[in-house]
């Protein structure tokens, strides 16, 4: 499998301190992957340096062979990564439409493409970002982002704040668009369990650093592995 994404050695954090060491990191054509560990273990840091919001002072990254590190995040973004962050970054004083609207020119046809993959957001085109519920307005997040047709979605803890069965709505979703598109996905996620039905593959990071990497198969027989995933180790 070819190589979409591809951390080699990625060194990265705020100022002097490092929140990631020394990780190696691929996600393949089409494939799930996620990124799992306990608060603080430097998940977040990974995805926004991947997309250029904080610089890695060591290593490599490349999209599809082409290097990203010290490009800026709008250049990323335009190669192809889509980042919906933790807090979705909506402009919640605007319309459904005219958030969906910033992301690409070609609106009308787009809409279609959307509301097909997110049947909800098709009544709601009109309403403010800010009046919708917590599961539309991470579906909003997801469509605006994917509007863009990236080659790699990053996706931080979609589940934050949301009842478990909206959150295996939205994994259902994430699953039947990845099939779909054939997109390649990097998921950051504290729910392991929902995170664990819809990758393949994930990453277990623990203190800024990759403790285990493997097929989530290998993770769900290992009760020591799958605590540092929830949880840590110390
Ligand atoms: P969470 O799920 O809690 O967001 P995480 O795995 O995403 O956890 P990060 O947010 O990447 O973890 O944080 C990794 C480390 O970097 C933590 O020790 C955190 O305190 C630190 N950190 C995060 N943001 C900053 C910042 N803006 N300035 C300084 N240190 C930070």
């Amino acid at each position: 499998m070819s190589a979409v994404l591809r951390l080699a050695g990625m060194t990265s954090g705020y100022g002097a301190v490092a929140a990631v060491r020394d990780l190696d990191l691929e996600v393949g054509e089409g494939e799930v992957v996620g990124l799992l560990g306990p608060n603080g273990a430097g998940k977040t840091t990974t995805l926004l340096t991947i997309s250029g919001l904080l610089q890695p002072s060591r290593g490599s990254i490349e999209l599809l062979g082409q290097d990203l590190a010290g490009r800026r995040p709008h250049r990323v973004a335009r190669m192809g990564v889509g980042h919906v962050p933790e807090d979705k970054s909506l402009f919640y004083q605007l319309t459904v439409r005219d958030n969906l609207a910033l992301g690409t020119r070609t609106l009308r046809r787009d809409l279609d493409q959307v509301t097909s993959w997110f049947p909800e957001l098709a009544r709601l085109l009109n309403r403010k970002a800010g009046l919708l519920s917590g599961g539309e307005q991470q579906m909003l997040a997801l469509a605006r982002t994917l509007i863009r047709r990236p080659r790699i979605l990053l996706i931080d803890e979609m589940s934050m704040g949301l009842a478990p069965i909206i959150v295996e709505r939205l994994f259902g979703m994430i699953g039947d668009i990845q099939r779909e598109t054939g997109l390649s996905v990097l998921l950051v996620e504290q729910h392991v369990a929902m995170a664990l039905g819809a990758c393949e593959r994930v990453y277990v990071l623990n203190h800024g650093q990759c403790m285990f990497e493997g097929a989530v198969q290998v993770l769900r027989k290992d009760p020591a592995l799958l605590e540092a995933a929830y949880l840590g180790t110390s």
